[in-house]
């Protein structure tokens, strides 16, 4: 099978939304007027981003889900996306269960795929998102305020407890790590809550280096620092909390990685508003801490004891 081939056969489908999608030199994107464009993009490479036991349909999704997680946290709405991938082979049964995965959620958020390269070489994806967002309502990691209420999506730490079982250092109960698993290989990007957070929120960002690597950003870009309590963030571990024991519950919430959750901030007037945009969107929200002027991460215990310097950020070039 050459390269068009494969491009007609697994990734050209008709164009929708879009003037024009795959097939011609560029695609022709409208966003509707009054709107700006929100372009993010994500690469995941074999070995780095991903095991090579994953099954290629839960690599098709996630490729997918992690770059809508970053239209998420901007309060975006998905338009498209461009696939350029490097395959070291056209291995159909792998292209059938990628393309399936990757338009599985494509579909279910109403993105469509509208070119990409592709070329052989080692396994590598790069997805390029577009979504549109009203002019001046992005949410963004510079408007944290002093005072302001944190809060956090859904649950945190879930993809890290099954890299460790998968690294051998922890062991968990079958049930447990399936449910890990999932959460790893198929994470839900919180695409609906990010965007009823606009007018909300004042600040926001997706959790994929895990929380304290991630709410740095948003600190030093707004200038101003948080307090966590570990007793709001803790129950935050969905998947078997109890059967990994505190110290590693807290490593995984706190500084887990792959999480695609949003952790953002509002005002405390607004508790109300973003409860209401979390059940509107069907997401769990939970209120973790509050930004405070003074610059710093600062994790207090329920006795009010500090618990600091212990949990680093994933980086890749550490
Ligand atoms: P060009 O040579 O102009 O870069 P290509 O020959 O690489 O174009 O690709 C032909 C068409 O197929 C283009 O419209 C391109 O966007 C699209 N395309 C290539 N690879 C992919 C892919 N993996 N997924 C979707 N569209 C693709
Ligand atoms: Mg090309």
């Amino acid at each position: 099978m050459g390269e068009f081939d494969l491009i007609l056969r697994y990734f050209q489908r008709p164009a929708r939304r879009s003037p024009l999608g795959v097939g011609d030199d560029c695609a022709l994107l409208a966003p509707a007027p009054g709107q700006q464009l929100a372009v993010s993009s994500d690469m995941l490479v074999e070995g780095r981003h991903f095991l090579s036991t994953v099954a290629p349909e839960r690599l098709g999704h996630k490729a997918l889900a992690v770059n809508l997680s970053d239209l998420a946290a901007c309060g975006a709405r998905p338009l498209a996306f461009t696939l350029a991938l490097s395959l070291p082979s056209a291995d159909e049964a792998w292209l059938a269960g990628f393309s399936k995965g990757l338009f599985a959620l494509a579909e279910a958020h109403d993105c469509e795929l509208v070119g990409g390269d592709t070329t052989r070489g080692p396994l590598n994806i790069c997805i390029t998102v577009f979504g549109e967002v009203p002019a001046g309502q992005a949410l963004l990691r510079t408007g944290a305020r002093a005072g302001d209420d944190l809060w956090v999506s859904g649950t945190l730490g879930d993809a890290r407890l099954a890299l460790e079982v998968f690294r051998g250092t922890l062991a968990l109960p079958a049930d447990v790590f399936a449910a890990a698993r999932d959460r790893m290989e198929k994470p839900d990007p919180r695409v609906a809550l990010g965007q009823a957070l606009r007018g909300i929120a004042t600040s926001a960002v997706d959790l994929s280096d895990g929380l304290i690597g991630d709410l740095g950003h948003v600190l030093r870009a707004s200038g101003v620092g948080t307090t966590i309590e570990s007793a709001a963030a803790l129950p935050l571990l969905a998947a078997g909390a109890k059967a990994c024991g505190d110290e590693w519950a807290l490593t995984c919430v706190l500084a887990g990685g792959d999480d695609y959750e949003l952790a953002f901030t509002a005002p405390p007037a607004l508790r109300a508003q973003v409860e209401a945009a979390g059940r509107q969107s069907d997401t769990r929200v939970t209120r973790i801490g509050r930004i405070d002027a003074e610059a710093g991460l600062r994790v207090v215990t329920a006795d009010g004891s500090a618990l600091h310097g212990r949990f680093a950020a994933f980086d890749h070039f550490d």
